[in-house]
């Protein structure tokens, strides 16, 4: 697996998920063509990791068009005509509309009028999105109707009839072909490629599929994921937890988090007492046909003598990648792989059970980290934190890097800003459900934060 079953000391919760992308990904930002895919509608596909090229089915835009409301003309012939009026000393020149171009429809095309006693430049009416006439006797320019007077009499195009609009001529004086002209082509050739395999298909990558004729994307499989909680004290959430119990919390917030990325499956949720066998429970997720391509556990992974999770994990025969992480919340993470495969290695993520603890891991590190397993070339937009301005800053810093509960406001002047909910530590559930995610403030130690505080900070929202 290339690390040779080295234990690593990270020195960050971005290190950490750095570190197991390398592992899993063996340094290539090209997704694994082992990968398997599958064919879904355009509906499907919203949300999921594209295994194919995409490439234009024709140019783009397919035609030259108006990119204004207005009149098509030549510029030349415009420019042309507003030096004759100005020799006639007139303050504007007259446009003679010869037809119309509409939407859909092929353009008429810019045929002069027979030779008249006062010359005028000739124009089609045009709306944006219309074809505008090629050739010989093409267009190259739009004059925007805001720029144009459309008299009473002429208004623009007279039907089956030759209408008149007048330019001011230090308005013709500026027209240039290409004014508010889309050339055919300018975006893109047919054949050149407009997504990569790797990217999530968001809204503007699904737009561009529709505009592309591209009704069946090949995207990745769903990445198959796994949740197991431990704990001799904890119920299901249904039941009333007798005295020294509690309801289980992480199970739900673990699925919850899994469940806001469409790539991801969650193959299945249990829950393992302490002394159960959680090894036997794991392998039990890692049978086909719905073998689990990553397991989440939470609780059981610190170094207590009842802590089942890293005997456990060892007992598999997975390689121990980290077991800690300078963090608050967080500390006791760990993270392993598991080579179920010469080409199939499963991550195996323990997180600790406290409520915060498991809900910061799991957005920080475990998401970023399936994101790459499950054919992501890069980490999803979503999921990179936003830089906040942290408002009131109560200035504590700690030796660790540290995950504080924040929610977001909006101040006057349109900033955003993330303002520190009070909270009592990683088991205070109440203080993450009044937060909107979490702010992540570098160790005191390191050399900027102790010479000058960060004014913005990283915020992750709670995935939703
Ligand atoms: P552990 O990581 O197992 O040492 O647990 C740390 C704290 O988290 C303890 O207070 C546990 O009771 C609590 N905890 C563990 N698992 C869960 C769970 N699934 N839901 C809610 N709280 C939990
Ligand atoms: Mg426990």
């Amino acid at each position: 697996m290339g690390f040779q079953g080295r234990e690593f000391v990270f020195e960050s919760p971005a290190a950490a998920v750095a570190g197991l992308i390398s592992h899993m990904t063996k340094g290539s930002p090209v997704p694994p063509a082992t990968r398997p895919s599958e064919t879904v509608s355009l509906q499907e596909a919203r949300g999921r990791l594209l295994a194919e090229p995409i490439a234009c089915d024709r140019d783009s835009p397919a035609f030259d068009y108006a990119a204004m409301d207005g009149y098509a003309v030549r510029a030349a012939d415009v420019r042309a005509a507003a030096a004759h009026a100005r020799r006639q000393h007139e303050t504007s020149m007259r446009l003679a509309v010869v037809g119309e171009s509409r939407i859909g429809c092929m353009p008429p095309a810019l045929v002069p009028l027979p030779r008249e006693a006062a010359p005028r430049a000739i124009a089609l009416r045009t709306a944006t999105g219309a074809p505008i006439p090629g050739g010989p006797h093409g267009a190259d320019a739009i004059i925007k109707r805001e720029d144009v007077a459309e008299h009473a009499e002429g208004a623009g195009h007279r039907a089956g009839g030759v209408g008149e609009v007048t330019v001011a001529l230090d308005i013709a004086d500026r027209i240039a072909p290409g004014d508010h002209v889309r050339r055919c082509g300018e975006n893109a050739r047919a054949g050149d490629a407009v997504l990569m395999p790797g990217e999530v298909l968001s809204a503007s990558a699904l737009g561009t599929l529709a505009a592309v004729g591209k009704v069946a994307p090949r995207v990745y499989q769903r990445m198959r994921v796994a949740v197991i909680t431990t704990g001799d004290e904890v119920v299901a959430p249904d039941q009333t937890p007798g005295p020294f119990q509690i309801r289980n919390s992480n199970a739900t917030a673990m699925a919850a988090i899994l469940a806001s990325q469409a790539w991801i499956e969650l193959t299945r949720v249990s829950h393992v007492t302490d002394d159960g066998d959680l090894t036997a429970a794991l392998r039990s997720l890692l049978d086909p046909p719905a073998a689990a391509e990553a397991v989440i556990l939470t609780g059981g992974v610190s170094m207590g003598h009842r802590d089942p999770v890293r005997p456990a994990v060892e007992g598999l025969g997975a390689q121990i990648v980290f077991h800690g992480l300078p963090q608050r919340p967080g500390k006791p993470m760990l993270g392993a792989l598991l080579e179920v495969r010469p080409e199939a290695v499963v991550p195996i993520f323990g997180l600790p059970g406290n409520p915060l603890s498991a809900l910061v891991t799991c957005t920080r590190i475990v998401l970023p980290v399936l994101a790459r397993c499950a054919g992501a070339s890069r980490t999803p937009a979503t999921l990179l934190p936003r830089l906040v301005e942290l408002a009131g800053d109560d200035g504590r810093r700690i030796g660790l890097w540290w995950h504080r509960p924040a929610l977001l406001r909006t101040r006057d002047n349109g900033a955003t800003v993330a303002e520190l909910v009070d909270s009592r530590g990683s088991g205070d559930v109440v203080s993450a459900a009044r937060s909107d995610g979490f702010v992540e403030l570098p160790p005191s130690r390191s050399a900027s934060a102790d010479t000058q505080p960060p004014t913005r900070v990283a915020f992750y929202p709670w995935p939703a």
